[in-house]
């Protein structure tokens, strides 16, 4: 047995393992109680403190708060309240004919002790969200957020203690080191949230204690948007999807595939939708979040500069002012396949595009490349959509338009290979925390039982007879 008592965290560890049948057993209705004061908190008590909390942070708008942070975290809860009954219930199957006597079910069975690991881009939403699964599933929690949002995780910090005893959910604030720390303890299941870099090396981790893993990683989203499409209003979307939260969006369109016939018409569209929502300075708007610090300035400052060497065309935006993390919404033409911008996930309010003439060669370039976790198309053309989703894969795909593929949680929620293991979201996301135990129970004296040993011949005419006929 592998011995952690010396880790820091060790304590809070043990005491949620010794907690953890009794959380496991809760019913239905106790767990659903739990996640309607959750609810009442983020409705109520906690939303002005979470608002201003997010706005310390990166200047976060109010309005987006609501919608990308502390809605879809309610939309889970209502989600879960209307299903969980049906999802904690026997599962029943099917039982074999040469199984007679015997009946079989599923049971969703809470896995034990989670780690919650998130990011900074949607602090509230990638943390309790998942947390609502794993408290859905009858988990105890350990949540460790981003040290990027250390406002927001403070508000965090006081529901979580306001609603929870410790050894039932918690959430330790900090920098790297703790995550690290917490990595090396045996837990049930850890639900990642973060960049693919960082992605290896928590399943690395899990790997020492066989733990299993849910990585919901990022990497680059490819917009294609062809000739037949209505070109105003998927500008008009994929303007509003790349520069909500600053372009910090992990399924934000990351780079856009033009059409070289609508080329001209793409770039006068998008820059009227620009002045259109964000005026004709960005910087005194009150719809454009900052980029989170000065870090993550620095390095898409460097995309920049680095654009501009190589002479890319920049058509618009392309200011910057590090007193305060602001860079303007940005449009790149003539972009090098090497620059930063291409070889790294922008995650910030910087868009390349690429102009192009044959659907092959959209495909084609998509496919010699890590798997996106969101691929867009825009087009009326039916074939062509669907020789597009038949031929390439991501994560998810949205249909004109963009994001809204995250708002429903009927469908599974994360990314594939490079951009994710697993997924969140619904019953999908309670899957991941539970157990899917096989029960068999034998009512009656069954068949198998009628072939133990010692073997003879009238036993091996059975298992021909079985094998033949059932
Ligand atoms: P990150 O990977 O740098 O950090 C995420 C979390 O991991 C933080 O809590 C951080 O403290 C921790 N961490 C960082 N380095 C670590 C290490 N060496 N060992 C252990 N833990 C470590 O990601 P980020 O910058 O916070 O977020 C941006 C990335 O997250 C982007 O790649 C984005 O696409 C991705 N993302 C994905 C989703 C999704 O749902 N798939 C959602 C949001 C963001």
């Amino acid at each position: 047995m592998i011995n952690y008592s010396d880790n820091r965290y060790s304590k809070l560890f043990d005491k949620q393992k010794a907690n953890q049948f009794h959380i496991g057993n809760t019913t239905y209705k106790a767990r659903l109680k739990k996640l309607k004061a959750l609810k009442l908190a983020l409705e109520k008590t906690y939303k002005n403190k979470l608002r201003e909390a997010l706005y310390k942070d990166f200047k976060k708008p109010k309005l987006e708060v609501d919608l990308t942070e502390i809605y879809p975290v309610i939309d889970e809860i209502n989600f879960v309240s209307k299903h969980l009954r049906s999802w904690l219930k026997k599962q029943r199957v099917d039982t074999p004919i040469a199984l007679i006597g015997s009946s079989s079910w599923i049971k969703n069975e809470a896995k034990g002790v989670c780690l919650i690991i998130s990011p900074w881009n949607f602090p509230v939403n990638l943390t309790f969200g998942p947390m609502v699964s794993a408290i859905a599933a009858g988990n105890t929690v350990i949540l460790k957020p981003s040290e990027m949002t250390p406002h927001t995780s403070k508000v965090m910090k006081d529901i979580v203690n306001d609603l929870f005893d410790d050894n039932e959910v918690s959430l330790v604030e900090g920098e790297v080191e703790v995550a690290q720390e917490l990595l090396k303890l045996p837990f049930n299941h850890i639900f990642f949230t973060g960049s693919p870099q960082v992605g290896k090396i928590v399943m690395k981790a899990a790997s020492e204690h066989l733990t299993s893993v849910t990585l919901e990683l990022g990497g680059k989203s490819p917009v294609i948007i062809d000739d037949t499409s209505n070109l105003d209003k998927a500008v008009k979307k994929v303007v509003f999807g790349k520069f909500l939260n600053a372009g910090q969006t992990c399924i934000a369109p990351d780079y856009v595939f033009v059409n070289e016939k609508i080329k001209s018409e793409f770039t006068s569209a998008f820059k009227k939708y620009i002045t259109e929502f964000y005026s004709e300075d960005p910087k005194t708007s009150d719809s454009f979040s900052r980029v989170v610090n000065q870090k993550h300035f620095k390095r898409l400052k460097t995309y920049l500069e680095d654009a501009a060497e190589r002479n890319s065309n920049i058509v618009l935006g392309g200011v910057t002012d590090d007193t305060d993390n602001f860079i303007s919404p940005t449009l790149v033409f003539d972009i090098s396949e090497e620059s930063e911008l291409m070889q790294n996930e922008i995650f910030g309010p910087i868009l390349p595009v690429k102009t192009y003439q044959s659907t092959d060669e959209v495909i084609d370039y998509i496919n010699s490349r890590e798997k996106p976790l969101a691929l867009y198309i825009f087009s009326k053309n039916k074939k062509r959509i669907n020789e597009i989703l038949n031929n390439t894969r991501a994560g998810s795909t949205c249909i004109n338009h963009n994001l809204l593929q995250f708002l429903n949680h009927n469908l599974p929620f994360g990314g594939s290979n490079n951009s994710g293991i697993g997924k969140s979201h619904g019953y999908f996301g309670f899957l991941e925390f539970a157990n899917q135990r096989s029960v068999l129970k034998q009512h009656t004296f069954g068949a198998v039982d009628l072939l133990m040993p010692p073997y003879n011949n009238f036993k091996q005419k059975i298992v021909n007879a079985t094998i033949k006929w059932f």
